[in-house]
Parts: C-alpha cells; structure tokens; sequence
C-alpha cells in the first residue's frame, strides 16, 4: 500500500501523530494521510471515529477515502485540503468582513448539521480542524471529525489541550452533556474569531490567564470591541449561541433559520442539502468489515525493533500521556493574536 503513494511534505502534526500530503502514483491525486502509532493508541474511541468518518460523506467534511497499515502506524488516507487552516486566513487578514465570516459559517453549520443529523458530535470544532479546499472561493472542509474523545478535557494530550477558548460552560463544569449543543457553542466561538481575530472569553488584558477565561465562559461574558462593526442581527445571533444553560441555547436547526445566517445562502449550498441525501454514491471502497480487520490487526502493537528505527511513516507522539485540568497549558495557536 505504501508504494502506492509518493510522500510529498509534512503537513503538520497533532494529537495523534503526523498527516502528510502524498501522491496517489497511480491516479496523480494529492491525497493526506494521518498517521496513528499502531499499538495502545488504537483505542476504541480511535474505532469508532475511523468508521464514523467513512460513514460521512459531505462537501464540507475532509472526505474519507481508504485505511492501510504500515508496520509501525494506521494510515487514514483522506481528501487534501490544499487552502490549510482556516485560522491561518484569519491571522494574516487580522479579522474577516460579516459577509466573509458568514459565507464561512453557512458552511461550518452546513458541516455540522449534516454530522449531527448521522448523531456524530465533533466535541472538538475550532478554527485549526476547520481545512479549506485550494479554490479561489474556498469550501471549507472540517478536519478531524470525532478524533476527539468523549472525555474531552481529561483525555488529550498535553499540546492541544491549550484552548479552552472553545468549550462551552456545560462541558467545564463535567456535567453530563449534549454533544450537539456544545458543539453550537463552538461554532459561535469560530463565528466570533472570524468577525474580531480574537477570541470571545479572554480578558484582553489579562489573555493567558486560564482561570479568568473560564470564569468568562461560565459567566457568558463576552464583548464586540468598538472599532469592530458587527451588524445587530449578528450580535443577535451572538447572544443566542452564548447561553449558559444548553436547553436555552439556539440549535443548529435554528442557527438555519436565523436571518443572519439565512442572508446570501450560496445555492451551491442549498443543492448540497438536497444531494447528501444521496448517499448511495461514491462509497469508499473497503467496506466496514474490512476496516474493522485493519483496526483491529493495528491495535498489535508494532514491532518494536522497527519503531525504535522511527519509520518514516510518521513520528511517535511525545505528549502522549492523560493530564489533570490544573496542568491545562496554552498552546502556541492560543496565543496566536496576541
Ligand atoms: P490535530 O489532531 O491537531 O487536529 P491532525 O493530525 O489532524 O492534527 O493534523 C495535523 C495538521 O495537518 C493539521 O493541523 C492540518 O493543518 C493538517 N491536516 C490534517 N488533515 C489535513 C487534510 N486532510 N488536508 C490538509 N491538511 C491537513
């Protein structure tokens, strides 16, 4: 399987170990691959995500294309999303205009809607796992689609645990809670981000201070700087998904019918509603049964003589360990409009 494909270059590293650009040799397509040491990592949550993501077909979800084992990692080969991170179009324009930040979010709650409606929760969304395609008007592509385990604060490594900035109150506070309505909270932490390049719940004075921002996010208490122009019926939307109490919160089914959101709603858009209903088309190749064998034969751990040689496949992840909240550090992505 590995001869099948031509590394290209590194594409960045996360929880789980590296993605990379690769060449499909056979068809020319650029494809990416993320890389999961073989072994312990492969836990169920690891399952269930993988066969989660097959199961999601839609043009603004990195598509998955194929599972294949290397001696030392599980390979998830997935569509390429050449325009990188959302984040990154943020940090060099410093903050989007509305109509920009609202042709992004159409597609993000598109996204969203289509997962929550197959009961698949990110619990993870922010602007790093939210990908652009390389098209002039870009499609977003979320990334990274239910990687996240359920325990969320507790069971991430060390080096993406840095930002509370997106965990609504209700998943602070270790209540039991609904995915989906977190999730809507999140998005309105990316909603926000795009319209002021900066994030909701930090004191601007004070950006680093963890405790401050949790208590902010408990508390709801968030502004729109002066010098940014925000349109009342954004900022009404703003304070919809900005509610403490999930049950009083907007949902995504309303997010859709809010007339912020419903201005300008691209009609490619409004036809991929009605297609994703076509499932049918364009299945992945392997079936469940056949990812399951991978998976499965993947939880062996490697041979450890081979990971010691650091295979090319990728790279072990040195953060790999579980954390209590009080050693919550920022990452550098946090820290990133200051
Ligand atoms: P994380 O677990 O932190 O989200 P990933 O392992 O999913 O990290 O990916 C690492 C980085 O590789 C991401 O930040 C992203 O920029 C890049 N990346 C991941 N998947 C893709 C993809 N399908 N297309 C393009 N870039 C990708």
């Amino acid at each position: 399987m590995e001869e099948r494909y031509e590394p290209l270059k590194e594409l960045g590293s996360g929880n789980f170990g590296v993605a990379r650009l690769v060449r499909d040799k056979k068809t020319k397509e650029l494809v990416a691959v993320k890389y999961i040491e073989r072994g312990k990592k492969i836990d169920e949550n690891v399952q269930r995500e993988i066969i989660n993501h097959r199961s999601l077909r839609h043009p603004n979800i990195v598509r998955f294309k194929e599972l294949y084992l290397t001696p030392t990692h599980i390979a998830i080969v997935m569509e390429y999303a050449a325009g990188g991170e959302l984040f990154e179009r943020i940090c060099s324009a410093g903050r989007f205009s509305e109509d920009e930040a609202r042709f992004f979010f159409q597609q993000l709650t598109s996204g969203v809607s289509y997962c929550h409606a197959m009961e698949i929760c990110h619990r993870d969304l922010k602007l790093e796992n939210t990908l652009l395609d390389g098209s002039a008007s870009p499609r977003l592509k979320i990334c990274d689609f239910g990687y996240s385990k359920s325990g969320l604060l507790h069971s991430q490594p060390k080096s993406t645990v840095g930002t509370p900035a997106y965990i609504a109150p209700e998943v602070l506070s270790r209540k039991e809670y609904d995915g989906k309505i977190a999730d809507v909270w999140s998005c309105g932490v990316t909603l926000y981000v795009m319209l002021v390049g900066a994030y909701p719940f930090e004191d601007p004075e004070d950006p680093r201070n963890f405790r401050k921002t949790i208590q902010r996010i408990m508390t709801c208490q968030y502004s729109i700087p002066d010098y940014v122009h925000v349109s009342a019926n954004c900022r009404d939307l703003l304070s919809k998904i900005f509610v403490a109490n999930p049950s009083k919160r907007i949902t995504v089914p309303e997010i859709k019918k809010h007339p912020w959101y419903l201005r300008n709603v691209p009609k490619e858009l409004v036809e991929c509603e009605k297609m994703i209903k076509d499932v049918d088309s364009d299945q992945p190749a392997q079936t469940v049964e056949e990812i399951m064998k991978i998976i499965q034969e993947a939880r062996t751990a490697a041979d450890a003589s081979k990971l010691a040689e650091k295979s090319s496949a990728g790279t072990t992840d040195p953060d790999d360990e579980d954390i209590d909240e009080s050693e919550i550090e920022y990452s550098d992505d946090f820290t990133a409009f200051m």
